[in-house]
């Protein structure tokens, strides 16, 4: 769209890789530029940013890292939520690559967890994410392991921490399975609880538990979604920064600029809903 009017876009998640991408500064530009006005950053695993070998140490040094990041992000003029954590996927890639053995990814994970869970209460970051499970096939006790270390985490909800979960897209099933985990465990504050990733159908049901939910906000489904389903959810670029991979999954930008696109075809309240009113209702920001 140009020269139109831009509605302000809050980014629920996101990642930047200063080590081989642009980095959170130059994305803050940009996405500023196309409307951005929030963004949640997350940290992508150690490895991404050439920091090895992945032990707590690397863990710590990402929450470092990535809270840099939102600084940048911040001076460029965004609200910024700052997120680590220890994503499903790390799992596998520690023992498949990494050699370690389950039962030190379990320690390993919990221990990463729990320092988070004080990052949080002392302010230094707003919460925990991602932490989940895979969404592939993998071995079953890879799964019991990212679960337990998910649940370690929804537990820091006491303390204030928010949380991203990265899970498997099976409808139903996967918000009605977390669902009862965070009844079992007491977690009060469903509301700061965000299924990452979501379709449609899972914010729906999230949202009716109490919880909130991300869409992907690739072009083609806010084509499809504005009119159509009901603004509950908030939308996220999971732009990842790696010029590998470019525009994976999508571009903040791109992501901003279609949603200007729509609000000048009669969905302008819709827009304000996703990506205004919800971001700054759940993750307590002002809005612009
Ligand atoms: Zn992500």
């Amino acid at each position: 769209m140009e020269g139109g009017k831009k509605v302000p876009v809050g980014d629920a998640h996101a990642h930047s890789n200063p080590a081989r991408g642009m980095g959170a500064r130059e994305i803050a530009r940009r996405f500023r530029r196309s409307g951005g006005w929030f963004i949640a950053l997350l940290s992508l695993n150690p490895w991404s940013y050439g920091i090895e070998p992945p032990g707590y140490e690397a863990y710590m040094k990402v929450v470092d890292l990535i809270v840099s990041e939102c600084r940048r992000a911040r001076e460029e003029g965004l609200k910024v939520k700052c997120f680590s954590g220890f994503h499903p996927a790390d799992v596998d890639r520690l023992i498949d690559r990494y050699r370690l053995r389950p039962e030190e990814v379990l320690q390993l994970g919990l221990r990463v967890v729990r320092a988070l869970r004080g990052m949080c209460r002392d302010g230094v970051i707003d919460g925990i994410g991602e932490v989940g499970r895979q969404h592939y096939r993998t071995a079953p006790e890879r799964v019991a392991i990212a679960s337990l270390i998910m649940e370690e985490a929804l537990e820091a909800t006491e303390d204030g921490c928010m949380i991203q979960l990265h899970l498997e897209q099976a409808g139903r099933a996967t918000i009605d399975t977390v669902d009862m985990v965070v009844r079992r465990l007491g977690v009060k504050a469903r509301e700061t609880v965000i299924f990452h990733h979501s379709t449609l159908q899972m914010a729906t049901r999230a949202r009716e538990l109490g919880y909130n939910a991300t869409v992907p906000g690739v072009p083609k489904m806010l084509d499809y979604a504005a009119g159509k389903a009901e603004p509950i959810f908030m939308i996220e670029s999971d732009f990842i920064d790696d010029p590998r991979r470019p525009g994976v999954v999508v571009y903040p930008w791109l992501m901003a600029e279609k949603l200007s696109e729509l609000a000048t075809k009669g969905y302008e309240e819709w827009a304000w809903k996703v990506a205004v009113e919800n971001v700054s209702r759940v993750f307590g920001v002002e809005p612009p």
